[in-house]
């Protein structure tokens, strides 16, 4: 078993601002956790350092208008017309470099893509990657450009099917939308129900459309939804609709702003479920494409991505964080202690839970019934 980690240093000059919930940091705290832990020096390991995609690479999704004007903000020639485009303060800011960081994290989906379609190893993660809302003409949600599409659509072009499983607490609308109508890609997106959370979208009955109908799977859960009642509706039908569709390669996007902390979202996950999860996928998917994603407290980030990292490479971790980590965790002003950290405080009301898993069987029921049985054929 071979695994990639696509990585630059090179991330750090780019800033969504001080007030922006995205900090570039978790990257580097990422790496340097890894490291820490020796998991760069096994055997089985490459580190490759990311190379920026190029601009046609872009064009496999994004519009020549959309990408010149992206260019134009980039370097700061950019007035009122940037709102058109979703571009201006606020979620999607205009960043000096903000088109070279999106040719660098989209360069990094496609060597990960690369690698494992090439055969160069089995698994490989794009820490930096996941931005699944940028749609072909506008920024959306902290995305400028689409990096899970822009990779799968280099799949799908050498004749392979995906599956695409976003675990982001946010709905993978972007991604959805581009293959909804095509039966090469199946789309399952794990994440807070629309009714409570950007974007809005990913509701049980958005199965596809046309040629597509069926291999779009949203499951969409309640605010505060625990560990328990997320790894039974993810056994409920995770597993099946993989196993039904056969893929040749799995894409998953690995947002943890699912976490009871995440100061943006309303999930109690924590950090002992995402792992369950991981160890879940790693047996689903033989052949993994890995990208990050959301994450808005930067410790939980370093520390859950490392985890993935660990499973990737069948690894067990001490629970005591290495020394040079917490050194260097504390000059970014965290107070590091241990992996896992405390045990889950996110037993949430009883009578919550048992509320949220009878709208979870509910919606279980209806994927069930409806997307299922399209897949199996
Ligand atoms: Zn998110």
């Amino acid at each position: 078993m071979k695994t990639a980690l696509i990585y630059t240093d090179a991330y750090m000059d780019y800033d969504y601002g001080p007030m922006h919930p995205l900090k570039v940091i978790r990257l580097k705290l990422t790496y340097e956790l890894i490291k820490a832990y020796g998991l760069l020096n096994l055997p089985s390991v490459q580190c490759i350092p990311t190379i920026p995609a190029r601009e046609e690479d872009l064009t496999l999704f994004h519009t020549k208008d959309y990408i010149a004007i992206l260019k134009m903000a980039s370097e700061g020639h950019l007035g009122r017309e940037a709102y058109a485009y979703g571009l201006g303060p606020g979620d999607n800011p205009i960043f000096p470099g903000l088109f070279h960081w999106s040719l660098l994290v989209t360069g990094a989906t496609l060597q990960a893509v690369d690698f494992v379609a090439g055969r160069k190893g089995e698994v490989a993660f794009n820490i930096a990657g996941g931005l699944h809302h940028a749609m072909p003409s506008r920024a959306s949600g902290f995305c400028y450009t689409n990096d899970p599409v822009i990779g799968i659509l280099k799949l799908v072009k050498q004749g392979m099917k995906v599956a695409y499983l976003d675990l982001d607490a946010h709905h993978g609308d972007g991604v959805q939308q581009a293959f909804y109508e095509t039966d090469q890609v199946l789309t399952i997106s794990l994440h807070e129900s629309g009714d409570s959370l950007f974007p809005g979208t990913g509701f049980e009955y958005e199965t596809g459309r046309g040629k597509g109908e069926g291999f779009s799977v949203n499951l969409p859960f309640p605010a505060y939804t625990d560990d328990e009642n997320y790894l039974w509706a993810f056994d409920e039908i995770v597993p099946d609709l993989i196993e039904y569709f056969s893929p040749d390669i799995v894409v998953t996007q690995l947002g943890v702003d699912t976490f009871e902390n995440d100061p943006l979202t309303h999930l109690h996950l924590s950090i002992y479920g995402f792992e369950k999860i991981i160890r879940r996928i790693k047996a689903l998917a033989p052949r993994w494409v890995a990208l990050g994603g959301g994450g808005y407290e930067s410790s939980n980030v370093a520390r859950a991505w490392t985890l993935v990292w660990a499973v990737m490479n069948g690894v067990e971790l001490e629970e005591k964080l290495p020394s040079d980590y917490i050194a260097f965790a504390s000059r970014h002003g965290l107070q590091e202690r241990s992996l896992r950290g405390d045990s889950p405080t996110n037993r949430s009301d009883d009578r919550i839970q048992r509320e949220i898993r009878m709208e979870l069987e509910r919606i279980v029921h209806y994927l069930r019934w409806t997307v299922l049985p399209k897949i199996r054929r």
